[in-house]
């Protein structure tokens, strides 16, 4: 099995699909403009590595997982309070190869509208200088700082996939995070990557197994660089955790009424949503 308990404790409160009432049916005629489903919609909060392949090591040798699933956590339990009631946060065990093919078939069977993959970014090795922390010596490189988001083009929802990104990367930045540049510049070598959004900073990574792979709409959110001194310290603090999370909170709620639901409502329609749905920004 692929998933730990919460995720197998939030299938469990997954919808059962009722019976489509006449109801139901009278108000998806009337839709206009298109509303958000919160109850319907299914976002899958995807945490980046496992505990056996942690990823990178930070700048004070904590492990990459454990970072991603200290954020997406926070992700999943924010969208939750919001009335995303099947978001599902899937934690993956194993070695990397496996972990990956187990990842990509438990996202797809999941079947979410859409796919968030947490990591968190280091540096090559050729870039990492010496230090010492409490007695004992690290890498770590100050020399980048800020988040990056990937998509790729061979994902299926392609189109879908650059909304969202572009989406996130907006809200980051209306809250005063700056994403990094660095992944355009030549140093980067064969990490380099083509910038498609450079107001939002959303990058092409076609080969992604996770965003090439999924059936739906799929993006990775690099948080941040873990690996630089004092970005780490933020990024292991509760207050930006809160602060990303939001950002993937209101990007999904923005995102959400283009993509209406295919499965029937889990719920009556009676309930109406939480609070109305901003419109869709003006495309670019
Ligand atoms: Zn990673």
């Amino acid at each position: 099995m692929t998933l730990l308990v919460a995720v197998a404790a939030q299938l469990s409160q997954a919808a059962v699909p009722a019976a489509r009432s006449a109801a139901a049916d009278a108000s998806e005629k009337n839709a206009d403009p298109p509303v958000c489903d919160r109850a319907a919609f299914r976002v899958v909060v995807d945490v980046g590595h496992t505990a056996e392949a942690y990823g990178a090591r930070s700048a004070r040798g904590a492990f990459e997982y454990d970072f991603n699933l200290r954020l997406a956590k926070r992700i999943d339990q924010q969208l939750l309070d919001a009335g995303f009631n099947r978001t599902v946060l899937l934690v993956t065990e194993g070695r990397a190869q496996i972990s990956l093919s187990k990842r990509v078939a438990q996202a797809n069977r999941l079947s979410p509208d859409l796919l968030l993959s947490i990591h968190h970014d280091s540096v090559p090795d050729r870039f990492l200088e010496k230090w010492e922390y409490e007695g004992e010596p690290f890498g770590f490189s100050d020399r980048f700082r800020g988040h990056s988001i990937f998509i790729s083009n061979d994902n299926p929802a392609r189109a879908a996939s650059l909304r969202f990104a572009s989406l996130l990367g907006n809200q980051l930045k209306a809250r005063g995070l700056q994403y990094t540049p660095h992944y355009t510049q030549a140093i980067m070598g064969k990490r380099q990557r083509i910038l498609v959004d450079a107001q939002a900073g959303v990058y092409r990574y076609d080969q992604l197994r996770v965003l090439r792979e999924t059936r739906m709409p799929a993006v990775l959110l690099e948080a941040g660089s873990i690996i630089n001194r004092d970005e780490e310290l933020l990024l292991k603090s509760p207050e930006h955790q809160a602060l990303i999370s939001a950002a993937v909170t209101d990007a999904v709620e923005i995102f959400c009424p283009k993509r209406p639901p295919s499965k029937p409502p889990s719920k009556p329609p009676s309930k109406p949503p939480a609070k109305p749905s901003p419109k869709p920004p003006a495309k670019r």
